[in-house]
C-alpha cells in the first residue's frame, strides 16, 4: 500500500475526498526491443531469484515484465513451470481482431500466452510510429476486450512543457483513451514525460505527484470516484534505484514503469524493492 495515500487524495479544494482503496503498487519492466527469447529467460531467471533471495511478496507489490513479442512464449513458459508470480505484459498489440493484418498481433493471441497487461500509447509509438489518440484508445479497448488490462502511457515532450505545462497534454491523452473503454472497465495510466524517457534525467517526485494527481482528479469526473481512487496511476522516465523511493512515498503515484534499468537484474530487484530504501533517498 501506498502509506501517503490515506491522507493526499483530495487535488481539487472543495471536492469530497475520494474513499480510500488500497492501490497494490506495480513495478513494470518495459525491455522494448532488447533481448532476445534466450536473453529473456536468463533475465527473469536472475530477476526471480535475486527476489526469492530478498524474500519479495508479490503480493505486497506487483512485478511485471513487457518483453518484445518474440519473448512472450518462451517467458510465459518459464513462469508457468518456476510457478513464478510476476506478471506478463505486451509492448504493443493491434487494435483489430484478426485478419489481413500483416505484421499485426492481436489481443486475443496475447491473451492466449497469459499476458495481463498492455502497453498503449508509449511515446516511442506515438512518435515512431505516429500513433494518434484515436488508434491508442482503440487498442486499449481491443486488450480490454480479450481481458487484458490496458496501461495507458501519457506524458508531455520538452516542447509541450513548455507551451502548456506539465498536465494538459497528458490529460488530454488519457480521457481519449478512457473515452474508448466500455463503464467499469479496468486500466492503468503510465504517466512517463518524454523528456525523462531514456534521458537520465527523471523528472522529481513532486512534479510526478503534481501530474498524478490532476490525472486522478480528471478520472473522477469520467469515470467516478470508486474507479478513479482504485485506478493505479505509475510514474515512467529514467527511474532507478537510487530514485524511486522517493516517487513510491507520493500519494499518487502507485508504481513506476521502468525502461533501461529494467534489463538489469540486479537493478531492476532493487527498484521492485523499493519499500527497504531509505524514503526519499
Ligand atoms: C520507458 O520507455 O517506458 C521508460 C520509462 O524508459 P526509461 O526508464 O529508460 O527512461
Amino acid at each position: 500500500m501506498n502509506d501517503a495515500q490515506n491522507t493526499v487524495e483530495t487535488a481539487a479544494a472543495g471536492r469530497a475526498p475520494l474513499p480510500f482503496v488500497q492501490r497494490t503498487p506495480l513495478i513494470a519492466g518495459n525491455w522494448k526491443m532488447n533481448l532476445d527469447h534466450l536473453q529473456a529467460i536468463a533475465l527473469v531467471q536472475k530477476l526471480s531469484w535475486s527476489l526469492k533471495d530478498a524474500r519479495h511478496d508479490y503480493t505486497d507489490v506487483e512485478v511485471a515484465v513487457f518483453p518484445p513479442f518474440t519473448d512472450l512464449r518462451s517467458v510465459q513458459t518459464l513462469l508457468t513451470a518456476d510457478k513464478l508470480p510476476i506478471v506478463l505484459g505486451a509492448q504493443d498489440l493491434s487494435p483489430e481482431a484478426a485478419g489481413a493484418f500483416t505484421g499485426d498481433i492481436s489481443a486475443a493471441m496475447l491473451a492466449k500466452l497469459g499476458v495481463q497487461y498492455a502497453l498503449v500509447g508509449h511515446s516511442e509509438r506515438r512518435q515512431g510510429h505516429a500513433e494518434g489518440d484515436e488508434l491508442v484508445g482503440a487498442k486499449a479497448a481491443a486488450a480490454h476486450g480479450a481481458g487484458i488490462v490496458p496501461m495507458i502511457c501519457v506524458g508531455e515532450t520538452a516542447a509541450d512543457l513548455e507551451e502548456h505545462g506539465p498536465a494538459a497534454i497528458p490529460l488530454a491523452q488519457m480521457l481519449a483513451a478512457v473515452a474508448q473503454l466500455p463503464e467499469g472497465a479496468e486500466f492503468v495510466v503510465a504517466y512517463e514525460p518524454v523528456w525523462a524517457i531514456g534521458s537520465g534525467q527523471a523528472a522529481s517526485a513532486e512534479q510526478a505527484e503534481a501530474v498524478a494527481a490532476s490525472l486522478r482528479e480528471a478520472l473522477r469526473d469520467v469515470v467516478g470516484d470508486d474507479r478513479a481512487a482504485a485506478t493505479r496511476i505509475l510514474y515512467g522516465g529514467s527511474v532507478s534505484s537510487q530514485n524511486i523511493a522517493g516517487f513510491m512515498s507520493q500519494p499518487n503515484v502507485d508504481g513506476a514503469l521502468v525502461g533501461g534499468a529494467s534489463l538489469k537484474s540486479d537493478e531492476f530487484s532493487r527498484i521492485i524493492q523499493f519499500r527497504k530504501h531509505v524514503t526519499g533517498a
